[in-house]
């Protein structure tokens, strides 16, 4: 008979690196589901572990002409499905860890939307706002030839994720095709639209959310007309997602970013917002609005909370003080295990992370799919085919949580190391 996994998932074996940990969080997420499918031990160690995870030490010289090194990760989670895919974050918090956490999320978010990829991160530990173009471009490049092997359009395919843009991506692209010889797009994606990026993908992770709210409200006969809404974070899919719920006729309450906050429970106009936020780098002092801070936007009465910042804002301490009936987390690993068991006992209905931020990824299959064949498509076509891939994600999720009576984060974990381990049994590596 064959030797099945009995994990305890609340004793995970590694050693946390700070108080609280992305990394361990992950795996805590992934032994639930592999105790849940009952896991070949062969698959379920195969799995849970990064394949390959590399540190380098990038130096360039500044502005001022002092040379600076900067510490850079890139990790591989899986090649299980496809090359490895994801981001790159450049911050002056990033760790290994969290490259690591953020690389197995890409291989399950993947896995939920059924796309032939694996996943991957990678980042940068650096202050982004302290650098300027020039630096940024310099930095980008060095980092780029550090992880020259191990990048490539069949192997691994960065993009952008915090403080890290389109233009970062050029730099990236330019970078690699120099090893290369020929201009190669498909090495990333999340490019400018001149470049072979594809039309859609900057606000592509803004409608996949928006895109799984729909579903969601459809699933809980409710809509979305008048719904108050908080929101952390304002950038890139905080802002995105604020002008659609807005324009589904949702009420913005709140906004916060890493400078502080906003509150008006009359309403907050998200492209006015936007805009001054291009003017001023914040969305603090907006006209009309008084301050507010992150944990008193978690606990408002609400109908909607959108965590769209950095990893474990609802946590243990706040997530009782919820208020909200949905979450959207359009940011990676926004809630805590311990977090996610008192959300679920107080009935909060949690969209997470792996299916409802996944439209990001899947409008950069789009880019990959179009560069590879050089033939690009209409934005109404990525929007239609970025909807029908994300609705069936929702509902493919909807139906094991359904019939397995789990929470909404258990079965997308559950679809997706389930994909993954099938297609590892049929492959038979590590057996
Ligand atoms: N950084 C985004 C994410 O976390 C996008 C990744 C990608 O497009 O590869 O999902």
């Amino acid at each position: 008979m064959k030797e099945k996994t009995k994990i305890d998932y609340t004793k995970p074996d590694i050693t946390p690196e700070k108080s609280f940990d992305p990394f361990l969080e992950s795996l805590m997420q992934f032994e639930k589901a592999a105790n849940f499918l009952d896991l070949e031990p062969w698959i379920y160690k195969r799995l849970k572990y990064p394949e390959r995870e590399i540190t380098v030490h990038v130096t360039i010289t500044l502005d001022n002409g002092h040379a600076e090194s900067f510490t850079g990760f890139r990790v591989q989670h899986s090649t299980i499905r496809g090359p490895a895919k994801g981001g790159i974050r450049y911050s002056p918090d990033a760790s290994l860890n969290e490259c690591k956490a953020l690389a197995s999320w890409m291989t399950w978010k993947c896995a939920v939307v059924n796309i032939p990829f694996g996943g991957g991160k990678g980042a940068v530990i650096c202050n982004p706002l302290k650098l300027s173009e020039n630096e940024l471009r310099k930095l980008t490049k060095e980092y780029t030839l550090a992880i020259r092997d191990l990048i490539g359009p069949f192997k691994d395919i960065p993009a952008p994720d915090m403080f890290t843009n389109e233009q970062t991506m050029a730099w990236i692209a330019e970078a690699y095709s120099q090893t290369q010889g020929y201009l190669e797009p498909a090495v990333v994606t999340g490019k400018p639209v001149y470049l072979g990026g594809s039309l859609g993908r900057k606000e592509a992770t803004g409608t996949g959310l928006f895109f799984v709210l729909e579903e969601a409200a459809k699933y809980l006969k409710i809509t979305l007309e008048g719904k108050k809404v908080a929101i952390l974070g304002f950038g890139n899919v905080g802002s995105s997602i604020a002008k659609l719920v807005h324009k589904a006729g949702c009420r913005i309450i709140a906004v916060t970013d890493m400078f502080g906050g906003i509150y008006n429970e009359k309403g907050i106009d998200p492209i006015a917002l936007a805009q001054y936020v291009v003017q001023t780098g914040s969305v603090t002092n907006f006209p009309d609005c008084d301050p507010i801070d992150n944990e008193t936007l978690i606990a408002l009465p609400c109908d909607i909370l959108i965590p769209a910042a950095i990893e474990g804002q609802i946590n243990k301490s706040n997530a009782a003080q919820v208020k909200a009936k949905i979450i959207l987390e359009g940011a990676n690993g926004p809630t805590t295990t311990e977090a996610d068991e008192i959300l679920n006992e107080n009935q909060v209905f949690v969209l997470p992370d792996i299916l409802a931020n996944a439209g990001g990824v899947t409008v950069s299959y789009l880019e990959w799919v179009q560069d590879l064949q050089r033939y690009f498509f209409s934005e109404e076509e990525v929007l239609k085919k970025t909807e029908t891939i994300m609705k069936q994600a929702f509902w493919d999720v909807v139906k094991i949580m359904t019939e397995n009576k789990v929470s909404m984060r258990e079965a997308a974990y559950i679809l997706a190391v389930d994909r993954v381990a099938q297609a590892l049994r049929a492959l038979g590596r590590g057996v």
